[in-house]
């Protein structure tokens, strides 16, 4: 197991932003804590980096407890903190030397390990250049950068693609795609889309507790047994009439002969309906099932 949380609780002078906390990351799983903002994410992952300490509980990181065996800890977990904080004066290359020279790698070995990160993370172009002078997408290059320097095992990353453009974050996305093949990575965000994209699998915190540990794919299922169809028939019907159906349990009009009709128990109710209209000698001219989407479910669960 790459991370251990059991029953974390974190108090803040009188607030509580967690509560009980409890999960574990599997080694080589790329998941995703997802949130609204105030959730506790980043108090969760700060406590997981030995950054600040927990009220309650306790966590292991490959098999090390973060209050007792600190040090090896932070040997093994890479860090990109809420916000990347970087010093903008320092070089590209200055910065990653100086970062791995605090994981006390040798000169002989940054000579090395400097050039390797600057390739692997596509900073070649702007190897030579000011952080200061870099645009965010880079800098995020060089805040992956310098959590990886030390080549560990899992990566803690915090938001890291808010505030980036498209493109760069298209560019950032595959970057932690690709970083995640060989290595635990946890990243949070409060996009959804950002999970789909790059997560097997997601937890969703809201007021400081889980309120969902899945598969996306499951989460989606599971949470999406209500299943909606549009259909627009050629002639008027009623209301009344609709919800005689078998297995329906709303219709609304929505405009002219169009309706969404909503069926309970994940059960799809198309063909249904269409044996339907043919007894009524009603046309079908367009029908289609609504998929629930993962920001659907995102927000019933974190209402
Ligand atoms: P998220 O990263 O999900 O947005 P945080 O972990 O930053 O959430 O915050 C969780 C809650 O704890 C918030 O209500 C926040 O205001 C509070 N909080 C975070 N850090 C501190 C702090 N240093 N002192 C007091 N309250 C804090
Ligand atoms: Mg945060």
């Amino acid at each position: 197991m790459s991370i251990k949380v059991t029953d974390i609780s974190k108090v803040y002078g009188t607030q509580k932003a967690l509560n009980k906390v409890s999960f574990e990351v599997s080694s080589g799983e790329i998941i995703g804590f997802l949130g609204p903002n105030g959730a506790g994410k980043s108090t969760m992952m700060k406590i997981i980096t030995c950054f600040i300490p927990q009220t309650e509980g306790s966590v292991s990181v490959c098999g090390y407890d973060v209050v007792e065996q600190s040090i090896e800890v932070r040997k093994n977990v890479g860090y990109l903190p809420e916000h990347n904080p970087l010093y903008l004066d320092m070089y590209v290359k200055e910065y990653l030397h100086f970062i791995g020279g605090l994981h006390k790698m040798s000169n002989n070995q940054l000579a090395k390990r400097v050039p390797e990160m600057i390739d692997s993370v596509g900073l070649q172009v702007e190897q030579n250049k000011k952080i200061g002078a870099l645009s965010k997408g880079y800098r995020q290059r060089v805040g992956l950068a310098q959590a990886l320097i030390h080549n560990p095992n899992v990566l803690i990353l915090d938001e890291p693609t808010t505030g980036l453009d498209p493109n760069q974050l298209a560019e950032i996305r595959e970057l932690i795609r690709s970083v995640g093949k060989e290595k635990t990575v946890m990243l949070s965000t409060h996009i959804m889309q950002e999970v789909k994209a790059i997560c097997d699998r997601v937890i969703i915190i809201n007021k400081g507790e889980i309120v969902a540990d899945e598969t996306t794919v499951v989460l989606q299922q599971q949470n999406g047994s209500e299943i909606i169809v549009t259909v627009e028939f050629d002639k008027a019907v009623t209301t009344t009439d609709l919800n005689k159906i078998e297995g329906v349990i709303s219709a609304q009009n929505t405009s002219g002969n169009t309706w969404k009709i909503k069926s309970a128990d994940g059960k799809d109710i198309r063909s249904i309906l269409f044996k339907w209209a043919v007894e009524n000698n009603l046309s079908v001219l367009t029908m289609q099932r609504e998929e629930q989407s993962l920001e659907d479910v995102f927000l019933k669960l974190t209402k």
